[in-house]
């Protein structure tokens, strides 16, 4: 067996423990610009923890808590390391945000914030962590934790 050997990055943020086949989705819910940042994406590799996953090195940006905390929605079981100087500075576990601003869809037709003319930007407040369960702030659907992959707003 040949094992992947991704080049290690001097600065930035490495996203471990991913489901596979999320990397595309958290890049967009990170809203990273992938011809600004130079990234190191690895697709449904092996784990020893969860049999496949992904991994996302993003190069030259540390994300904060609260950035990181994001990559819940998609990938609750997420790592992040942070990494300056060739070295793991900083390790921690993300946890599901309180608010959500912004990059989901409210799957309500009627909500105004599909509203074709005048689009309001989606909030949705935490509801519950086990089960995560959001509320949209306007028209109060919930959004349990599997339906959120599919609302998340293409770029
Ligand atoms: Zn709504």
């Amino acid at each position: 067996m040949v094992a992947l050997k991704v080049k290690r990055i001097e600065m930035g943020t490495v996203l471990d423990h991913l489901p596979p086949g999320t990397a595309p989705q958290i890049m967009r819910i990170l809203d990273i610009d992938p011809t600004e940042t130079t990234l190191l994406v690895a697709i449904n590799v092996e784990s020893s923890k969860m049999g496949r996953k992904d991994i996302l090195k993003i190069e030259g940006k540390i994300l904060s808590e609260e950035e990181a905390n994001k990559v819940a929605l998609v990938a609750p079981n997420a790592t992040v390391n942070i990494v300056r100087d060739y070295s793991v500075a900083e390790k921690f576990q993300v946890k599901p945000p309180e608010r959500v601003e912004g990059f989901l869809r409210c799957p309500n037709p009627n909500c105004i914030t599909n509203d074709e003319r005048e689009p309001v930007d989606t909030v949705f407040v935490r509801e519950s962590r086990e089960p995560l369960e959001y509320r949209c702030r306007y028209c109060e659907r919930t959004v349990r934790e599997d339906q959120i992959r599919e609302l998340i707003r293409p770029s």
